[in-house]
Parts: C-alpha cells; structure tokens; sequence
C-alpha cells in the first residue's frame, strides 16, 4: 500500500483532574496526573499507522525527556520517526490541561520546537523521492512550512490532505496546493465565514471552499457525520450510531482514517464511511492517541 507522510506537531498532555478550574491566583489539590502524548500531527500518524498503513512522521522536538518519549511512542506504533528533528534549544511542545467534575477543562499549550520546523528542516527531495503517495498537514506547525510542504507536495503529484485545525484563514496559494480540506464546523465557518447549523449550510460552506480551488472538501459533522463535496459526490454521510464517552480526537483518527482510504485506493465517499466507523469507535474510549482503533476493530 502507498506510505503517508504527516508532517506536523506532536505533544505531551499533562492533564490533572480537579473537583474544579482554578480562580486566577488560587492553588488547590487536584486528583490524578496523567500524561498523554498527544499533537494533532502525531494523532492522526497513530491512528494512520493503527489501520495498517506505512506512515512516516515529521516533526519537531526539544532535546529533552518529552522529545525522547514522542519518538520512543511513535516507533512502538510502528511509524518512521528517522527525519524527525531535534531543536537544540526549544522545548518539546507540551500542554497543561485542567478537567473538572463535569468533564469542563482550561488548557494552556506551550507549542516550543513545533513552532520553529521551518522548511528547511526537511531532508532534501523529500517529496521527490516517490516514497509517498499522500501528504496529511494540520496547522499546529509555522504556516510557512504548511505551505511550503504542499506547494512541493503536490508539484510532486503527492495528494495533499489539509486538516485546517486550529481554525484559521488559509492563503490562496496554499488552497491552490491542496487535493482534500477537512475542517470541522468552526473551521469551516473561520475559512467562509458562513456559520454551519444544518446541512444546507454545510452545503453553502463546502461550495465555497470548492469555489476556493479544493477539488474534495469534507466538513465534519460530529456525531451527525460529515458532509463531502468531491466530483462524483456530494451530500451527508450519516456518522456510526455510538454511544460518545470522550470525544477528544474524534477529528484526528477521522483524518487518519481518511488518509488511509485513499491511500488503499478507495473512492472518496467509501473513504468518508470508514473514517466516520473509526472515529465512532474512538469516541466510545477515553483518550486522544490510545482511543484510535485498529485495523481489525474497523473492520
Ligand atoms: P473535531 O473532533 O475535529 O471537532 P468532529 O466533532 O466533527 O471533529 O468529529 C469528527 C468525526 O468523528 C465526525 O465526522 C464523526 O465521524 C465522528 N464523531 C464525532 N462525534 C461522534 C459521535 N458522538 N458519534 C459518532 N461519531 C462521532
């Protein structure tokens, strides 16, 4: 099967859980400390390499423990980790969450090494090299490297996959650059500005983004599902029915899976359908990484 290559950021969640959210300048006791690799980047290589693709992750660390243990926990998964890059003087990125009794939480990120992966970074004739097939980017990595990757990317007939989380506008060359966009519903509206209640306006919005040059959008509905845009289809594609436990990285094994699809050579509509089956699952389990499911599960 073709590898993917996702470059993008990769973090470590340290996440305390506390009857409540701290008042600025108050300390209190928490409960368990927990600590959980996370970074969309890395998510969605995981959940690709979970459903048996080839995958190779780029991204960049700090010399530090954090650093070691991201690549230690990417390689137990099976991911090639070789072009990683070390930052000689920033931190790898963490983030520091807070999660009440209802399940509310307040979350700083410090992004570090993520932040400075600049193009020049990359092994030359990376994309050259016809290793890849596909191309998975999130914006949690320096626009100027976002863009950069899928301008080669796709000069190199790499199809480039855009996950635009965090939401927030996009140049028209990088639009230009991009085979699949897969926002969610507050990203699609920080890319049209249309705000998406229903479907229709699901609509509206994927017309625009197509309007923008991205010849297949696919906007995320969460537990409805997701609405694609794509030349030989367009409409809903109702999500798994699932009772939801945690839904944090729901959209990143949803664009690991999408991934995956294509690169098996599936039509885009059956790609959608085997995304939406794993994300149910991932859904149903506590975790961003740890609830991506298997190969054999989706099946
Ligand atoms: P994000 O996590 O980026 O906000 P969504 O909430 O749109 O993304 O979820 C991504 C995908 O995960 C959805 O398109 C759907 O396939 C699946 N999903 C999310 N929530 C549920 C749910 N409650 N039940 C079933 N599937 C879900």
């Amino acid at each position: 099967m073709p590898a993917i290559l996702v470059i993008g950021s990769s973090n470590t969640d340290m996440v305390i859980k506390t009857r409540k959210i701290p008042e600025p300048g108050e300390t209190i006791l928490g409960g368990t400390f927990l600590m959980n690799p996370g970074g969309k980047g890395a998510n969605q290589a995981v959940a690709a390499a979970r459903l048996g693709c080839s995958v190779t992750f780029i991204g960049k660390r700090g010399n530090d423990l954090f650093g070691n243990q991201t690549i230690g926990l990417l390689m137990r998964e099976g991911i090639d980790t070789g072009y990683m890059v070390k930052d000689p003087v920033l931190p790898s990125g963490v983030a520091l969450i807070t999660v009440d009794a209802e399940g509310e939480n307040c979350i700083v990120v410090a992004p570090g090494a993520n932040g400075s992966l600049m193009p020049d970074d990359l092994p030359e004739n990376l994309f050259e090299s016809g290793k890849f097939a596909i191309l998975l980017l999130q914006l949690e990595i320096p626009h100027e490297t976002v863009e950069y990757c899928a301008r080669v990317a796709s000069r190199n007939g790499i199809k480039v996959i855009l996950n635009p989380a965090p939401a927030r506008s996009l140049s028209e060359d990088l639009l230009r650059n991009i085979w699949l966009i897969t926002p969610n519903e507050i990203e699609a509206e920080a890319l049209t500005g249309i705000s998406i209640n229903d479907v229709d306006e699901a609509d509206l919005a994927a017309s625009k983004l197509a309007e923008m040059g991205v010849p297949n959008v696919i906007i995320t509905l969460g537990e409805q599902g997701a609405y694609l845009k794509s030349g030989r289809f367009t409409g809903l594609i109702p999500a798994e029915k699932v009772t939801a436990v945690d839904t944090t990285a729901a959209g990143d094994v949803f664009n690991g899976a999408v991934a995956v699809a294509v690169a098996m050579g599936k039509d885009i509509r059956e790609a959608v359908a085997l995304a939406n089956k794993a994300a149910a699952i991932s859904v149903t389990r506590m975790g961003a990484q740890s609830s991506a499911p298997y190969k054999h599960e989706v099946l």
